[in-house]
C-alpha cells in the first residue's frame, strides 16, 4: 500500500510500493488498449494542474489519466495566473487548497519547489519535474515499459546517455531502478554527469561501447539547451558524433535490447532518426505507459489518504 500523500520524488519510493503502481499501471494500460474510457473511480475529485515550465506530453497525460479518472481538471499557466502579479508558491497553493482541490500537479523551474507546496497545502501534490531534480512519473512509466518488455527489472542492464547533468529523467530513473535492482551506466560528456552519480549506484561509463555492450535498454536524453549556461561541449555537431547513438552502436547492446526517450527529442542529436524510428525503439509505447502510471498514481494517492 502506498505509503505517502504527495509522489514528490522517487529517492524514498520502496520497492513494495513501486511494484504496486506498476500492477496497477499495467491493469489501467491494459483496460485503455482494450478501448476503456470511463473509470470512474475518483469521479467527483478535482486536479489543479500548475505549470511553471512548457510541456506537451507530460501536461496531456496528467489530463488524460484525470479525465479517465472521472476527475475534474483544471489548468493553470503560470504565465497568465497571479503568478504573473508575483504572487509566491505558498500564497497560489493556499488559493487552491481554499477552493479544496483534491490533487496540485505541478510542474516548476526551481527543483524542490513541490515539496515546499506540500508542505503548505492540503491537496496531494504530485512532481511533474522540479528543475534538474526529479520527474518521478516520467521514470515510472520508463519502468513500466522496461517491465512490460522484459517481465521484470531484476538484473536489467539500462543505459542512459544524453545531458545527464540537467535531467531530472536521469535521476528518478537511477533512484527507481536501483530500488528495483536494475544496473544503471551512464554516458555523456564529463561536463554533462553532474558529480556523485557513481556514489548514487551508477556505473560511470568511459566510452560509448563500454556504456552500450549487452544492456537491455538504452535510453536518450535531449540535451538541454534551456538550462545551460555556459557550453558544455563544442557543438550540437560534435555532441551527436561523439556521444550519439545511432544503428551501429544500438547493434552492441542485446539483441532484443529497446529503445527508450522521455521526449522531446532532438533528432539526429541523442538518438538518429533511425534509431528512434527503429523496430525496437518503444518510444510511442512510453506515452500511453505514461497515462497509465499517471491513471495508478492518482488512485493509489487517493487511497492512501483515506
Ligand atoms: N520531458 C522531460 C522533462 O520534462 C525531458 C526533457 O525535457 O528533455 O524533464
Amino acid at each position: 500500500m502506498l505509503q505517502r500523500q504527495d509522489l514528490l520524488g522517487l529517492i524514498d519510493v520502496s520497492k513494495e510500493e513501486i511494484t504496486e503502481i506498476l500492477d496497477l499501471a499495467h491493469e489501467f494500460k491494459t483496460r485503455i488498449k482494450a478501448g476503456e474510457k470511463k473509470m470512474g473511480y475518483l469521479t467527483g475529485k478535482t486536479a489543479t494542474i500548475l505549470f511553471y515550465e512548457n510541456s506537451t506530453r507530460t501536461r496531456t497525460s496528467f489530463e488524460q489519466a484525470a479525465k479517465y479518472l472521472g476527475m475534474t481538471t483544471i489548468n493553470i499557466e503560470a504565465g497568465t495566473s497571479s503568478v504573473a502579479k508575483g504572487e509566491t508558491l505558498v500564497d497560489t497553493g493556499k488559493t487552491l487548497d481554499a477552493q479544496k482541490n483534491d490533487f496540485i500537479i505541478m510542474r516548476h523551474p526551481m527543483g524542490g519547489a513541490p515539496y515546499l507546496l506540500a508542505k503548505t497545502v492540503q491537496a496531494s501534490v504530485l512532481n511533474a519535474g522540479d528543475g534538474i531534480n526529479e520527474h518521478p512519473t516520467q521514470a515510472l512509466l520508463d519502468m513500466l515499459t522496461m517491465r512490460e518488455t522484459f517481465g521484470s527489472l531484476q538484473g536489467l542492464k539500462v543505459a542512459i546517455l544524453g545531458d545527464i547533468k540537467h535531467s531530472r529523467v536521469a535521476k528518478s530513473n537511477l533512484f527507481g531502478l536501483k530500488t528495483m535492482g536494475a544496473e544503471v551506466r551512464m554516458f555523456a560528456p564529463e561536463t554533462l554527469i553532474p558529480k556523485g552519480m557513481d556514489q548514487l549506484g551508477a556505473t560511470i561509463c568511459s566510452s560509448r561501447e563500454e556504456a552500450l555492450k549487452d544492456v537491455d535498454v538504452v535510453m536518450g536524453l535531449r540535451i538541454q539547451l534551456e538550462r545551460q549556461k555556459a557550453g558544455n561541449f563544442p557543438s550540437l555537431g560534435e555532441y551527436a558524433a561523439n556521444y550519439g547513438v545511432n544503428e551501429e552502436h544500438l547493434a552492441l547492446a542485446k539483441p532484443n535490447a529497446i529503445v527508450l526517450h522521455p521526449g522531446p527529442v532532438n533528432r539526429g542529436v541523442e538518438l538518429t532518426s533511425a534509431v528512434i524510428d527503429h523496430e525496437r525503439s518503444r518510444i510511442e509505447d512510453q506515452v500511453l505507459s505514461g497515462v497509465a502510471v499517471r491513471m495508478a498514481a492518482l488512485c493509489l494517492l487517493d487511497e492512501a489518504r483515506k
